[in-house]
């Protein structure tokens, strides 16, 4: 089994809804992405994948959707106060937790034919959640 693993930093505001501790305010973090591929085989250029495209797939859209914005469960009130002034928002239909935007990811990369296993998101150094579709 082979494994490229591309690693994507990307800034973001969040909060906790019905949260008791500090991720119920609104504050933000450096996030650090790696997205995990694995494969048997290799394809004729000796590679899983070529991290130059990872990057170019997942990157954009990361930093398009994600970077820099305000990540929020869509039944958050800030929602409305956030859209009203004209501030761009990202909504789940969970807590945006490191595991939900994990899983956000991952389905990203899966929807873009990328043979994603595994994505982890570092919420702070010594943080990590992990989202793959094993049992
Ligand atoms: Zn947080």
């Amino acid at each position: 089994m082979y494994r490229v693993v591309q690693q994507i930093h990307f800034i973001y505001g969040h909060r906790l809804l019905n949260y008791q501790g500090k991720c119920a305010q609104v504050h933000g973090h450096n996030g650090l992405v790696e997205i995990e591929l694995r494969s048997n085989k290799l394809d004729s250029l000796g590679m899983v994948y070529d991290f130059d495209d990872i990057e170019k797939i997942m990157k954009t859209w990361i930093h398009e959707a994600l970077d820099h914005k305000m990540l929020l469960n869509k039944k958050d009130p800030l929602v409305e106060v956030f859209k009203s002034r004209g501030e761009p928002v990202y909504l789940f239909e969970d807590n945006p937790t490191a595991e939900v935007i994990a899983r956000e990811i991952f389905i990203h990369a899966k929807t873009h034919g990328l043979p994603v296993f595994e994505v982890r998101v570092w919420e702070t150094p010594g943080s990590l959640a992990a989202y793959n579709e094993e049992n």
